[in-house]
């Protein structure tokens, strides 16, 4: 087996649990794309097992982080993919219409590999040349170690391949049967069509399920504005929780296509919800001129964040968002704010927040926080692993 050495103090993050090492920290090695490595410090020291990664900044991703651990094989794949299947047993693992994310990379000790599942089918991605290297075996367990699993999609169109030097493709069936067009999963009281085909991510945003399920319970009697509406998630949650009207506002006409078509299969009246084509930025800036007011207003942007380097810009984003929708609210409004950019940390998100609210000339108090659910969970040594922060603001 090929071997990493690391340059001096490198192994310190290793031991730690972080499971990445960085271009800069490999000393001396070489292997091919997604190799099974043994990686020593620079005391000649084992340090454990990675995925090589030659295109990558990071050079290689620790699969066991244990002097002793044996060398990593299918085996070995195979009992972390079902260790990771059974953590979900919280979540409605015998329902037909379950939706739920069953390896989540890292934070699984499954580098590169992501795996959601939506009423029998199994959608991965895999991010990294290790991950590449092991998705026969990763969907192989899936069939094996998944109740009711009826078959085993890949959705390989994810931009952060190229970084890895691998080719961006789309869409395939790699075990079992064709999923059907739109595939029908519950979330609580409500129901979701989601496309795994063309669907951002793998279809759905399985990481805000509590925080939709927060929404629902402070929507009653509201009129709420869904901003950044996707295929209607939080407007769902929030009509079923008795919201007076939900408007969705999204720049995805595919996207709201598939939200009308979810509020109806949720048996919400049409005239109680609106969708508007719209950039949600110019957008607010029409409410505010058209002096509209609302009862509960939900931001739930995009990345806005790429890197440490944007993530100025991107707090000047949600700042401009944020202090437009404190504006909009009526006395005693909810704002459920929330910023997917792992960039920007908890405490920048609270300093933007805390400075809309001043520039808003509101009282504004926070309510509670919310952060991914459960089945996207963070392991300790990989804080890169949370990235999802909610805050849920009430505005006097
Ligand atoms: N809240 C959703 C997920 C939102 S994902 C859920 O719970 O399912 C972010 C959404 O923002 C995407 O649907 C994307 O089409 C939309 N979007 C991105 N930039 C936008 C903009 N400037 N204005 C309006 N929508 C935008």
């Amino acid at each position: 087996m090929k071997r990493i050495v690391l340059r001096p103090g490198r192994e310190r993050s290793v031991l730690l649990g972080h499971p990445w090492i960085f271009s800069g920290a490999v000393a001396d090695g070489e292997a091919g794309p997604g190799e099974t490595v043994e990686v020593v410090s620079s005391r000649g020291e084992r340090l454990g097992y990675a995925s090589f990664s030659p295109a990558s900044q990071i050079r290689a991703r620790m699969l066991s982080a244990d002097a002793d651990a044996p060398v990593p094989d299918d085996g070995l794949v195979a009992a972390r993919v079902a260790a990771a299947v059974s953590a979900r047993d919280w979540c409605e693992p015998g329902s037909k219409t379950r939706a739920v994310r069953l390896v989540n990379a890292e934070s699984d000790f499954l580098p590169g590999v992501t795996v959601d599942f939506y009423a029998g089918w199994a959608v991965c991605q895999f991010t990294s040349a290790g991950a590449e290297r092991w998705k026969d075996a990763v969907a192989d367990a899936l069939m094996d170690c998944v109740d009711g699993c009826l078959g085993v999609c890949e959705r390989s169109d994810v931009d952060v391949r190229a970084r890895e030097g691998l080719a961006i493709g789309g869409f395939s069936v790699m075990r079992g049967a064709e999923p059907p067009e739109l595939l029908e999963i519950s979330e609580g009281p409500c129901r979701f069509l989601v496309d795994v085909r063309t669907g951002h991510k793998t279809g759905f945003y399985l990481d805000q399920r509590a925080a939709r399920a927060a929404v629902g319970r402070l929507s009653a009697g509201r009129t709420v504005l869904n901003c950044f509406s996707y295929t209607g998630g939080f407007g769902v949650s929030a009509a079923l929780g008795g919201a007076a009207k939900v408007l969705n506002v999204d720049s995805s006409g595919a996207a709201l296509a598939l939200a009308k078509r979810n509020f109806a299969l949720n048996g919400v009246d049409e005239s109680a919800v609106e969708f508007v084509e719209d950039d949600v930025f110019v957008f607010l800036r029409r409410c505010r001129d058209a002096s509209r007011r609302f009862g509960l207003i939900v931001l739930d942007p995009p990345k806005f964040a790429d890197s440490k380097a944007a993530v100025m810009k991107a707090s000047r984003g949600y700042k401009d968002i944020n202090l437009l929708a404190m504006k909009l609210l009526e006395p005693g409004g909810i704002l459920a704010t929330f910023s997917c950019s792992g960039a920007m940390t908890r405490e920048l998100f609270d300093r933007t927040l805390d400075s809309a609210a001043h520039d808003s000339k509101r009282k504004v108090v926070k309510i509670g926080e919310t952060t991914q659910d459960f089945d996207h969970p963070v392991a300790f040594g990989f804080p890169e692993g949370l990235y999802l922060k909610g805050s849920i603001l009430r505005v006097l």
